[in-house]
């Protein structure tokens, strides 16, 4: 399915009728090890949770790798300064992992700062894609769940770059899917100027449940857990009902 847009207009999203997407199974994803990379704590579970869970119970290796250390998320909260939220997000980032089935040992914490992963042509750019290249060559990912290129949020973008920047310097090959994240909320929506040969729906039924007790996981970012910081984000119900569904949206280029 092509689904490149050229009238600009969010209406044409392939989320706007997502039901309408061809529904594929766990067993379509043939190859491992597996990386999910998320920009913030918590994208990987929102994104790629059912995915997570269900390679998991496949037997499959899954490695976890996330980018920033989500310490912008309650930036003025004083019983949780930005060493303490840190340490509090990877502890989150486990407790999910473990409901999905993920070992500690495959779980990698960049602790890059948050909100400022750097994109194409900033000054830490290369230094952070020499960074991710060390951790490919160590992990040889024969599929890469990355953000959407077109994600609303420059961290999404950022990392998805970076990671593209890392596979051409390692000249690995890896299936790459890419899963969206701020595209769900149409205040965000951008328009999708790129084409992706092929835009799917995972059926995730049999995993539902537990992917949703690893949202729960994330209490910073979805309870007043931070109650201290009145600009302290929070994942809002009708963000979260996106990630509720029996199937989670991925698109890809052809492999
Ligand atoms: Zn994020």
């Amino acid at each position: 399915m092509n689904l490149t847009v050229t009238d600009g207009s969010p209406l044409s999203s392939p989320f706007s009728n997502p039901q309408l997407l061809p529904l594929r199974s766990i067993a379509d994803i043939t190859a491992e090890p597996i990386l999910v990379i998320a920009p913030h704590p918590d994208d990987e579970t929102l994104g790629c949770g059912g995915a997570i869970a269900l390679l998991k119970q496949r037997g499959y290796a899954v490695n976890i790798l996330v980018m920033s250390d989500g310490t912008q998320s309650h930036p003025n909260s004083q019983k949780y300064p930005a060493s303490a939220l840190k340490d509090l997000r990877e502890s989150e980032t486990r407790c999910a992992m473990k409901i999905l089935g993920v070992e500690p040992t495959h779980i990698t914490f960049l602790a890059l700062p948050d909100g400022a992963v750097p994109e194409f042509g900033a000054a830490d750019f290369k230094t952070t894609v020499n960074q991710c290249c060390r951790y490919l060559t160590d992990v040889n990912p024969n599929v890469i769940f990355a953000p959407c290129r077109a994600d609303p949020h420059p961290d999404h973008r950022a990392a998805y770059q970076i990671f593209q920047a890392a596979l051409a310097q390692t000249r690995w090959c890896p299936r790459v899917i890419e899963y969206p994240i701020w595209d769900w909320d149409l205040k965000q929506r951008q328009p999708y100027m790129q084409s992706w040969q092929q835009v799917w729906r995972l059926d995730t039924s049999k995993v539902v449940a537990l992917k949703q007790q690893a949202i729960v996981a994330y209490r910073s970012q979805t309870t007043d857990l931070i109650d201290d910081d009145p600009t302290g984000f929070r994942l809002t119900p009708q963000m979260l009902s996106n990630f509720a569904h029996p199937w989670e949206i991925y698109l890809e280029e052809n492999h």
